[in-house]
């Protein structure tokens, strides 16, 4: 939901006691305007969030509103009341969605064990790409003329290596990753009938770089209690 009152430090307007003719109106979305925007509102609100921050139509000169009282695509905030001077207090950008990937969005959604399953799920469609032998070395490096797959495939090999190492360090401590590593050598067996999929092989690489992120987390809170 909107927050109630207007973003603009010093403002007092509010859907609960706007005059008739005040209305509010969301920040922009596109880079070009946030950026414009931010320029003239540094200073001015305490936090802007560009996704829930609403600003009353007192900060916007009749030029930037249409026939409708909607602002235009141009409009700026340049109306704003007077204010003591302040120069430590800076408004906080809260980070948007903008830039960020669709998987970076999905990833956001789930859990652990979510994770886990889809990882399990997308490993069973692929399969090892062609020829890889003639891409990569004894050393586990590819050539530089490697096709993607090849590359990626092997990125995932090393990947799922540090993370069973890094699960079998834990293990005892954890039930949680028992389960998950048992999850990892189930995937393993289903592996040669899997399908080709560039997409499938960067997301899991994604899964298990997530994943080794959690588990390096998790060791190291142990280490710390065991140390105690
Ligand atoms: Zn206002």
């Amino acid at each position: 939901m909107a927050p109630a009152h207007c973003v603009i430090k010093g403002c007092k307007t509010s859907i609960f006691n706007k005059a008739p003719g005040v209305s509010f109106h969301p920040c922009p979305t596109s880079i070009e305007m946030r950026n414009r925007w931010l320029h003239v509102l540094k200073n001015r609100c305490a936090i802007l969030d560009w996704s829930k921050s609403r600003i009353c139509s007192k900060h916007f000169e009749n030029k930037y509103m249409d026939s409708q009282r909607r602002l235009k695509p141009n409009a700026v905030p340049t109306l704003f009341p007077a204010l003591v001077t302040d120069s430590a207090s800076k408004t906080i950008v809260k980070p948007s969605d903008a830039g960020r990937t669709k998987l970076d969005k999905a990833f956001s959604k789930l859990t652990q064990a979510e994770l886990m399953s889809d990882i399990k799920f997308t490993l069973a469609r692929m399969k090892e790409p062609i020829n890889l032998n003639e891409f990569v070395n004894d050393d586990l490096k590819c050539r530089s003329d490697a096709p993607i797959e090849a590359k990626l495939w092997v990125l995932i090999k090393k990947q799922e290596y540090l993370n069973n190492m890094l699960t079998e360090s834990v293990l005892k401590n954890n039930k949680q990753l028992e389960v998950m590593q048992k999850s990892l050598a189930e995937t393993k067996s289903g592996r040669k009938e899997m399908e080709q999929n560039i997409e499938n092989y960067k997301y899991v690489v994604k899964c298990l770089q997530e994943k080794q992120a959690t588990l390096e987390e998790q060791i190291e809170i142990l280490t710390a209690i065991e140390s105690r």
